[in-house]
């Protein structure tokens, strides 16, 4: 579980007069500001509540603001206003904030090149495609590029469907013999929609240890031990 709570930070301490002690009469009262805050992991995430408190300086006794005349209510909250949390009690939403920012650009850069591919379509391109009806172990299925017309791309469906997208093929992971034809701008259409979830150039094959590139296309049978 992630550590997460409350806390408790003193902001500002002044001294205060105008407000007799009811238990020593002295007159010398310190007032203290401070911020609860939420934490999450022991950093603070964002202040949510500014408190005030009064006390006398001679006997400590605790000031019940309440119970004091309105005019040093007003003082005790104007100060209170001015008081203003620190930074670093938002440094937890400065971190995620930061984070969210850069998952975004990251996730940007990587649909531009995506698309890049797209317009652009080599042969042995691999299409990661989304099923979202499929159950989770079937979700992705590869289509392979085999063929580049003027506007279009011939490609083969991968024989197995996977649960995740694979970064590396092994020998194994065969493709069908027939090909679907699309537009490139379908795939684009497909890019744009979520349907296709990653697009790899240059995708290696494992076997055994060695690892080798696509086999060139005109040999595309699905059978890589040749
Ligand atoms: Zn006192």
């Amino acid at each position: 579980m992630i550590p997460a709570g409350t806390s408790t930070k003193n902001l500002k301490q002044a001294p205060f007069s105008g407000i007799t002690c009811a238990n020593c009469q002295s007159e010398n009262n310190i007032i203290s500001v401070s911020a609860s805050y939420l934490h999450i992991i022991w950093i603070p995430l964002f202040p949510y509540r500014k408190t005030m408190g009064i006390v006398c300086s001679n006997c400590k006794h605790v000031v019940r603001i309440y119970e004091t005349s309105e005019e040093v209510r007003e003082m005790a909250k104007q100060l209170k206003a001015t008081v203003k949390p620190p930074w670093y009690l938002f440094l937890g939403s400065i971190i995620l904030t930061l984070i969210i920012g850069l998952l975004v650009v990251q996730s940007t850069s990587r649909k531009n090149k995506y698309s890049a591919y797209l317009e652009n379509p080599q042969v042995n391109d691999i299409y990661a495609l989304r099923n979202a009806y499929e159950t989770p172990e079937n979700k992705y299925e590869l289509w392979k590029v085999i063929n580049v017309k003027e506007d279009s791309i011939d490609m083969s469906v991968s024989i197995f469907k996977y649960r995740y997208i694979p970064n590396q093929l092994k020998p194994e992971d065969l493709f069908f013999d027939n090909y679907i034809t699309y537009h490139k701008n379908t795939m684009l259409e497909f890019l744009k929609n979520g349907t296709i979830a990653k697009v790899s150039r240059g995708m290696t094959i494992v076997k055994g240890n060695s690892t080798e590139s696509i086999p060139d296309s005109t040999n595309i049978d699905g059978d890589y031990s040749k």
